[in-house]
């Protein structure tokens, strides 16, 4: 049976193996997605990068997960890259004596900073003790996700007095946001900090800070992992996820201060509204382009299939939505951490992108007018696209120790596949995240005659190209010095 909870994961295997893919694809571990049977599953059908969620578990859990990725991945015979997703200022109401209540629209309810006892009908305690003076009569309130709208009448001391404007169930620890923006809640907690040094501890390839306001955020929390990774001879890369009114504005800065964005439509269309969401996302995925970043495209992508073992026609739109606007990747939260489909759901985007990637018209040149390139490696990497895209080869080929030229590639539409090699497994996991880019590991300390020709037995044995197939492959002499790369030669497959 095809969609069942204990499905045959091996006989499954290469028919849900995507035949091409660019884009790629984040899956949030959980519950769901805890078994290593299935998870490796879930790696051979697609899955480019874990998340794991820090909102949620106990930091040996994370460390648990983390080690079981890596032993997925080491069996699909792939390596995934894990980014660790920190919990930052959620603000959330506290707990319920009956663990919910329902809100009424037109009944009065109290947010108390000061409340010790559990929640009721009357109002509850927050974990945010700021809160009342964050707000002012007249400021509107989001509780979970927007589905409860309260109005602020008041704020009394430590209690923020409202009205409920739009009810619902309200249940332990939900989230608030305020319309507009304006909370001041620093982006990183103490838990923020602790969690970090739990991430660094298995290596998170890439550590994700939640509600980031501005650059400064972004680099307290770059120092915070260079000193927690030193041991560990370690550097994530940091992804903003933008998810604050008020980071619209720096987006430019907080872009430049990271290594990539989020576009976390969850907490974002709360505070600015559904409808602003769509253009706020191509925007985003347009200037990490630009500015050589990352960006992942994420929350309620395949929604429906927590539950159903097939998307909606909406949800097919987001997602190939998302890859014709260039993300790099494109993210699942509670599909496979807590739904009845996590496999299904990975199989299924697969497909919605390599689609959506097939339709896409591709424009190289367009993007190459009137830039000028100062740096030798880059305009290296510009070459190898322009040679690659009007030879019609069959692949471009990166030695990279970084990744950098591989990054740098990938900030392009062109439908010929980037191959990096790097003798590197850290690069090698950050560039999972990467459209169009099949990272590999490769030895690259040899002298340059002897590793193009190993790049070249790489290809052939991967069937990557064959005999006689035109390649470009780009590497910097010396060989193995990062950031050398001066060199792009056009093959012929022997
Ligand atoms: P979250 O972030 O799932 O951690 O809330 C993503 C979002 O807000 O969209
Ligand atoms: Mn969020």
């Amino acid at each position: 049976m095809r969609y069942s909870l204990k499905p045959d994961y091996n006989t499954r295997r290469d028919m849900s193996m995507p035949t091409r893919r660019a884009t790629k694809i984040v899956a949030t571990l959980g519950p769901a997605s805890s078994d290593p049977a299935l998870l490796e599953a879930m790696i051979r059908a697609g899955v480019n990068v874990v998340r794991l969620n820090f909102s949620h578990g106990k930091a040996q859990d994370h460390i648990d997960r983390a080690m079981a990725v890596r032993e997925a991945s080491a069996r699909a015979g792939r390596e995934v890259a894990i980014m660790a997703d920190l919990q930052g200022p959620k603000i959330r109401v506290g707990k319920f004596a009956e663990g919910k209540v329902m809100l009424e629209a037109g009944r009065p309810f109290v947010l108390d900073a000061s409340r010790t006892e559990p929640g009721d009908l009357d109002g509850v305690g927050l974990d945010y003790k700021e809160l009342p003076r964050d707000v002012k009569p007249g400021d509107v309130l989001l509780l979970n996700d927007g589905l409860i709208v309260l109005t602020v009448d008041a704020v009394r001391g430590e209690a923020v007095h409202t009205t409920v404007r739009i009810g619902g169930e309200l249940s332990n620890n939900k989230g608030i946001n305020k319309q507009g923006g304006g909370l001041t809640a620093p982006a990183l907690t103490a838990k923020d900090m602790e969690d970090i040094r739990t991430a660094m501890r298995f290596q998170a390839d890439y550590v994700a800070v939640s509600f980031p306001k501005n650059a400064t955020d972004m680099e307290m929390a770059r120092q915070l992992c260079n000193v927690a990774a030193a041991d560990f001879r370690h550097k994530p890369a940091l992804i903003a996820k933008i998810e604050r009114a008020e980071a619209i504005p720096n987006l430019e800065s907080i872009l430049k201060a990271s290594d990539g964005i989020m576009v976390a439509r969850g907490d974002l269309a709360v505070e600015v509204g559904n409808a602003a969401v769509p253009a706020l996302q191509k925007k985003m995925i347009r200037m990490a382009r630009d500015l050589d970043k990352v960006v992942i495209t994420a929350t309620q992508m395949m929604e429906s299939m927590i539950s159903n073992p097939v998307p909606t026609r909406a949800e097919v739109s987001d997602v190939a939505n998302a890859v014709l606007d260039g993300t790099d990747a494109v993210m699942l939260s509670a599909e496979t951490a807590a739904g009845r489909y996590p496999l299904e759901t990975v199989e299924e985007m697969a497909k919605i992108c390599a689609a959506a990637e097939a339709a896409e018209d591709h424009q190289l040149d367009a993007d190459f007018t009137g830039q000028t390139f100062r740096r030798i490696d880059q305009s290296i990497a510009m070459g190898a696209l322009f040679t690659a895209h009007h030879l019609g080869a069959k692949a471009i080929v990166a030695m990279t120790d970084s990744g950098a030229t591989a990054l740098w590639m990938s900030r392009h539409r062109i439908h010929i596949p980037i191959y990096a090699l790097t003798p590197k497994v850290a690069t090698q996991r950050r560039m999972a995240m990467y459209r169009n880019v099949r990272p590999l590991l490769m030895d690259t300390s040899a002298d340059r005659d002897t590793a193009l020709e190993q790049a070249e037995g790489h290809l052939k044995t991967r069937n990557i190209v064959q005999s006689g197939d035109v390649y470009a492959i780009t590497c910097g002499e010396p060989m193995g010095a990062p950031g050398g790369t001066n060199m792009l030669k056009i093959c012929r497959a022997q």
